[in-house]
């Protein structure tokens, strides 16, 4: 576990900040949940068999004997406080997101706390898959906002809990010459072979690996709707110009996982080079005593995003707009323009004195504008601003009029 120095506190509250600016840009409600659980919600979610729940856990009985654990992930927590206040009831759709330490005893390496911080969401309520796509979408935008534009995305399913089964059968039939057999597979993976066997591709072992090689593929063992579901949510991805790589071998350890599975890695990372993932977990819900109910979510690392963009500056979540005004009458009509915009929900900001055009536009690429409005005396009188596209640096006249217009923003 380790302490976060004022220096680098600095950049955890941009990043946390930028992430929840890109939560609200999508319409997620943060929810805030207790460190400590009972030890029983993990067991029954995440799995029995799992490393987390067999090795992991911080788990002790406090002094009214009840068994409680701190908290190693934050899926469970959010769907408890989902099923205990009703919150599917409030709305269909609940698109919810967490910010918090999470424990796990593991071993300590490079980008691997016992305490690890996460920036998480679950959207709880639908099978949709453009639910699937905004949240993968919603993954890679909260990534780049944190300094992370160039991420490889992986992505599989997992299909539904009857195709996982078939799946895990033929998987077991396949290797089962190899099972038997004294160091064919790691100790570790002869036992996932019994009890959790997707969990034989998280193996770094060459052998294993190799083993793997000729193995059957989830992709054979999909029903006609699993399938169909996941290409949709491929055509939506491409739509949105999201790059993906399709990763059979994707399997993510929780027992929870139905459906579409994937996960974010950064090359800047050795081994452990993940930063982000997650999927849908149809059957959770009600296994934990609810009603029927689909959700997805994901939960990004962010100890990891931050070891991985380090040197790269995290810019400040973007503002639509930033105002320079030149001379007295320029700042009052920037002034009054602002606050229209600001009604309309566009988030904006000026130049506040009267530096130079150049140090004003510094400022603006500083805050992160995404376009710069320069109004001058000239201008002023014609009626007429510059607009400017911070990204395509480009730049046109507009009408003052239509500035407050919210299509351009
Ligand atoms: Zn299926
Ligand atoms: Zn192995």
């Amino acid at each position: 576990m380790s302490d976060i120095l004022p220096d680098e506190a600095a950049v955890w509250r941009r990043a946390e900040d930028n992430a929840r600016a890109i939560f609200g840009q999508y319409g997620y409600q943060e929810i805030r949940t207790p460190i400590l659980e009972e030890t029983g919600l993990f067991k029954r979610s995440i799995g029995e068999e799992t490393d987390i729940v067999q090795k992991q856990m911080y788990s002790f009985k406090d002094r009214g004997e009840r068994d409680v654990s701190l908290r190693p992930e934050g899926t469970a927590p959010v769907v408890r406080a989902y099923l205990e206040h009703s919150l599917g009831n409030v709305l269909p759709v609940q698109r919810l997101y967490y910010i918090g330490p999470m424990f796990r005893n593991e071993r300590p390496q490079a980008g691997r706390l016992r305490q690890f911080h996460q920036i998480g969401a679950e959207a709880i309520g639908s099978p949709s898959p453009y639910l699937d796509a905004e949240i993968i979408s919603l993954m890679m935008g909260i990534l780049a906002a944190c300094g992370l534009g160039d991420v490889e995305l992986k992505l599989n399913t997992l299909g539904c809990a009857k195709d996982k089964k078939a799946f895990e059968q033929a998987l077991k039939k396949a290797l089962a010459p190899l099972a038997g057999k004294v160091g064919s597979l790691c100790e570790d993976c002869a036992k996932r072979y019994e009890k959790n066997i997707l969990r034989l591709f998280d193996c770094k072992n060459d052998g294993c690996r190799k083993a793997l090689v000729a193995a059957p593929r989830i992709t054979d063992y999909l029903c006609g709707s699993c399938s169909g579901q996941f290409d949709r949510i491929k055509e939506l991805l491409d739509a949105a110009g999201i790059k993906y790589t399709l990763t059979p071998s994707l399997v993510r350890g929780l027992d929870y996982y139905t459906g579409v599975v994937f996960e974010a890695s950064h090359k800047n990372l050795g081994s452990q080079d993940a930063v982000a993932a997650g999927g849908r977990y149809d059957n959770l819900i009600e296994g934990l005593g609810g009603s029927s109910t689909p959700a997805c979510g994901f939960a990004i690392g962010t100890d990891r995003v931050l070891l991985a963009a380090k040197g790269t500056e995290i810019k400040k979540a973007g503002l639509d707009l930033f105002f320079i005004g030149l001379g007295d009458e320029a700042q009052k009509k920037a002034f009054s323009i602002l606050s229209a915009l600001r009604t309309k929900g566009v988030a904006c900001q000026m130049g506040l004195d009267e530096k130079s055009l150049k140090s004003q536009m510094r400022l603006a690429d500083r805050v992160g504008a995404k376009k710069v409005l320069i109004l001058g005396d000239e201008e002023l009188k014609k009626g007429v601003a510059l607009l400017r596209d911070m990204e395509t640096k480009t730049q046109k006249e507009i009408r003052l009029e239509d500035v407050t217009d919210t299509h351009l923003w």
